[in-house]
């Protein structure tokens, strides 16, 4: 089996070779929004694993672009016979299906060099290249302090939030920091995938003191998200006891996770306090202005002309993922590009406003009733499409008109046979009355940003 650490250019240079064939084959919109958010992890027994970065997504790819992938993969090196795409949350169970005994001895062949290979750390993930606003400086802070000085403060470094928030980028930058400042230290950096398969490898062959050693010989252990580890009850005892093997030789260990240790379900309590004995460094999402610097800092790395107005658009679209916001970017810098258009404020409207559509693939009219329901509390779906005509069921049952139309473009017979045969024009009079509030009151413009920021998050 290739893995993400040993064979990291390889792989790469095999995905992007798959990357020019799709291109070349669909809508740039597409590519961007289904493809390109693909993540190579693997060949394993001639299947290359692309990892989605969503259950939706994940779904969309499989059901749409496999053939396509495959034919490309073929393509770019006969020995890819298939293609496999999960969604983060199977990939566990995925990469613990058992390996043919080969793939493994070559694996365990691999996985000794897995340190110190010169690839390990994206050299764009740096110190440098982060942008520091209210939201991280503590990640900030601390990160910087582990790397100045590994296994004498904060040990071990537990950092948790939000998925795309910079948990990945930190982590290469404690490693970029180190192999410059520090080189004679060995560092390791694996995903928690691919140190819970190496400790499963272990274990079948009987070889967990070998296992040990081996990590007892490094300096500094970084192991990015953790909270995979949750379920393996039966592995946890033996992680417990490779960290403190390190823990008590000062050795440093950075761990990051969506969840803080104590939502990671089920742990074992010893590993959990284990993990919050050292510093706990949470990442939040970042305000506009913080989001803005960091486009502004991607846009001058990608050596990008973006105007300000442009980068604000893309920043206010996006609140909770910078990895998305950064594809935002990317796509309306392509799309400029390949349009020769000037990049205006209204063309990267255009651009993203396709992006949404995109997006709503998998938004249904029962998802979005669902979400306007969570908004109001006393309120039911079927207070939602029933005939009630109070106005605290007014309200939610125009809300959801109102996106669904927005949202689905659907035609407005159809949403009238959705909310019990309505007629057509009740529809439109419910869209165009939010619609209208939306400009003239403050509140419910507010509302209706949340609604549908959590109706696309979905
Ligand atoms: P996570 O591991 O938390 O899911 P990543 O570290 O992969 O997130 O970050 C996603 C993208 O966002 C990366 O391209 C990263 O460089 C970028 N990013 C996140 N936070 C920052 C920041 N503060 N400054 C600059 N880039 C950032
Ligand atoms: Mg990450």
């Amino acid at each position: 089996m290739y893995n993400r650490n040993s064979f990291m250019s390889e792989l790469q240079q095999l995905w992007s070779r798959i990357s020019e064939i799709v291109q070349t084959e669909i809508p740039a919109y597409r590519f961007d929004v289904w493809i390109k958010t693909l993540d190579p992890l693997c060949i394993k027994d001639g299947r290359l694993v692309l990892m989605a970065p969503t259950a939706t997504s994940k779904a969309v790819v499989a059901q749409n672009y496999i053939p396509m992938l495959k034919s490309a993969a073929a393509e770019a090196h006969p020995a890819v016979q298939e293609v496999d795409v999960v969604a983060p949350d199977e990939l566990e169970a995925y990469m613990n299906a058992a390996a043919p005994e080969e793939s493994k001895n070559q694996e365990k062949e691999q996985a000794k060099e897995q340190y110190n290979t010169p690839n390990m750390f994206d050299s764009r993930y740096t110190f440098d290249s982060f942008v520091v606003g209210k939201s991280n400086q503590f990640l900030y802070a601390a990160a910087k302090a582990v790397a100045d000085d590994p296994g004498v403060k904060h040990n071990p470094l537990f950092i948790y939030g939000g998925t795309g928030l910079g948990k990945t980028h930190i982590l290469h930058a404690i490693g970029n920091h180190i192999r410059v400042t520090r080189s004679e230290l060995k560092v390791l950096y694996v995903t928690s995938e691919n140190f819970i398969n190496e400790l499963v490898a272990s274990i079948s062959e009987k070889n967990t003191k070998e296992f040990r050693k081996r990590y007892r010989y490094l300096d500094v252990l970084m192991i990015d998200d953790i909270q995979f580890i949750a379920n393996k009850t039966s592995l946890q005892e033996e992680i417990f006891h490779t960290f403190n093997d390190l823990y008590n030789e000062h050795k440093q260990i950075v761990i990051s996770s969506d969840k803080p240790p104590k939502d990671i379900s089920p742990l074992e309590e010893r590993l959990r306090s284990r993990f919050e004995w050292g510093l706990l460094a949470d990442v939040q999402p970042p305000d506009l202005i913080t989001r803005m610097a960091i486009l502004q800092k991607k846009a001058y790395l990608k050596k990008f002309n973006v105007r300000d107005d442009v980068l604000e658009l893309i920043a206010s679209k996006n609140e909770s993922n910078i990895r998305e916001m950064e594809g935002m970017l990317e796509k309306v810098v392509f799309y400029a590009g390949l349009e020769q258009k000037a990049l205006t404020k209204e063309l990267a409207l255009e651009v993203l406003k396709d992006y949404i559509k995109d997006n709503t693939e998998a938004i249904t009219a029962d998802a979005i009733i669902d979400t306007v329901c969570k908004h109001y509390p006393k309120v039911t779906r079927a207070d939602v499409l029933g005939k009630k005509k109070n106005k605290e069921i007014v309200e939610p049952r125009m809300m959801s008109i109102y996106f669904i139309c927005e949202i689905l473009s659907m035609p407005l017979t159809a949403i009238g046979q959705i909310f019990g045969g309505r007629d057509h024009t009740t529809i439109m009079y419910s869209r165009d009355k939010i619609a209208e509030q939306v400009k003239n009151k403050p509140e419910i413009k507010k509302m209706v940003s949340d609604m549908r920021a959590m109706i696309y998050k979905k």
